[in-house]
């Protein structure tokens, strides 16, 4: 997209800092369905928090509550010191982009654009000078007099987007902006959003259940089930630090082992293999859950050691370009996937190749198992 025109009036509206978006206590039922168990969660001025979790966690029902579409059957919403847990959707200063929120089919992109403006008594001559530099920053500049049939799919998005910021709302809300898009597309515009929202300073609540979308995108990641949020953290410590196994399992590709602290720093696994631990293991007996990161573990060469050595068996092989992906059956009887930056076909192993594997203590991650 291209550069903010100087001196465009596209701007998120200055706050005081602090929380822009705070949610304490929200829940909302719906009969015996409980979508949102009690939601607290603050974004900050200029901030981009994804909301990440599986369909039907109630994502979509927080964003709503969130843009007044929605009320809470408990817990308040406030944008900056005000609280809007009953105010009317258009009384709320929020910009939306949802998936099947679609523009104006009679209406030209321009138009769609203007729409906002219009409701909100922008003068003409200013409305117009808004959506030109607008339309120039989604690299929409020439197609204003287009109808949105007449664009692409990833043109009207850019445009829902546009009209979504062109009056300089105090926050944005995305649900699932880009599911409809192929993957191509999609990478483009998570890049393009992402790099609009900071440019513009924009305060922004993402929803997705991509957990690829919520690394790319996010300054924060909240990971929601059933209603909860189970995470909230910045994109390393949610893929570093998971606390527990569904968080773990959720985002991004993990070995993760149940075991059981056995005692001189040792975990033993189903089956019997033990691992060694990290420093801060837990008292003896507990139950644990393990998490290794395919690329922790390393081929050790002959004689070599490791806090955890295992040789074992490939058992397939996937190139994904840049990285090799194995799936090692370990001798104790233990399958985990590794993967490794891809040197070439003559360095690389084949199926049912031998390979000693070692990684240490510190490469083990302990999260709770239940
Ligand atoms: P997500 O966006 O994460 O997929 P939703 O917020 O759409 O999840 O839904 C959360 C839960 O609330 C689901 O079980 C869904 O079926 C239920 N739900 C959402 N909206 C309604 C509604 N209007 N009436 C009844 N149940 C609803
Ligand atoms: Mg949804």
């Amino acid at each position: 997209m291209n550069e903010t025109p100087s001196g465009s009036p596209i701007r998120a509206t200055p706050t005081g800092g602090g929380g822009d978006l705070t949610i304490v206590g929200v829940v909302r039922r719906f009969g015996p369905v409980t979508a949102l168990a009690g939601i607290d969660l603050a974004v900050r001025k200029g901030e981009m928090l994804t909301i990440l979790g599986p369909s039907g966690s109630g994502k979509t029902t927080l964003l709503k509550v969130v843009a007044g579409f929605e009320t809470p059957d408990e817990g308040d919403v406030l944008l900056g010191a005000r609280t809007v847990t009953f105010a009317a959707p258009a009384k709320r200063d929020i910009g939306m982009v949802f998936q099947n929120y679609a523009l104006f089919p009679h209406m030209t992109v321009a138009q769609n654009i203007a729409f906002p403006l219009e409701m909100r008594k922008v003068a003409k001559a200013d409305a117009a000078k808004r959506v030109e530099d607008v339309l120039r920053l989604v690299d929409l500049a020439g197609l204003g007099g287009r109808l949105p049939r007449q664009l692409s799919g990833g043109q009207q998005q850019r445009a829902a987007l546009a009209r979504a910021i062109v009056f300089g709302p105090r926050l944005l809300l995305l649900d699932e902006p880009f599911g409809a898009l192929d993957r191509k597309l999609r990478e483009q515009m998570q890049l393009e959003v992402r790099r609009l929202q900071q440019h513009l300073g924009l305060t922004a609540l993402f929803v997705t259940h991509d957990q690829e979308e919520a690394l790319i995108l996010s300054d924060r990641i909240a990971v929601m089930d059933q209603g909860r949020i189970i995470q909230l953290g910045t994109p390393q410590e949610i893929y570093r630090r998971p606390v527990n196994r569904f968080v773990a399992g959720f985002i991004g590709e993990s070995n993760l082992f149940r075991a059981r602290v056995a005692g001189q720093g040792y975990a033993a696994l189903d089956g019997g293999a033990r691992f060694r631990l990290p420093a801060d293991a837990p008292p003896e007996g507990t139950e644990i859950g393990l998490l290794l990161r395919p690329e922790r573990p390393k081929p050790l060469a002959n004689g070599a050691a490791a806090d955890n050595s295992f040789a074992g068996s490939i058992l397939d092989v996937v190139y994904l370009g840049e990285t090799v992906k194995y799936r090692i059956r370990l001798d104790p009887g233990i399958e985990i996937v590794v993967r490794w930056p891809f040197h070439g076909s003559a360095g690389s192993l084949r199926k049912d190749d031998r390979v000693t594997l070692g990684w240490s203590g510190e490469d083990l991650h302990l999260v709770e198992w239940s």
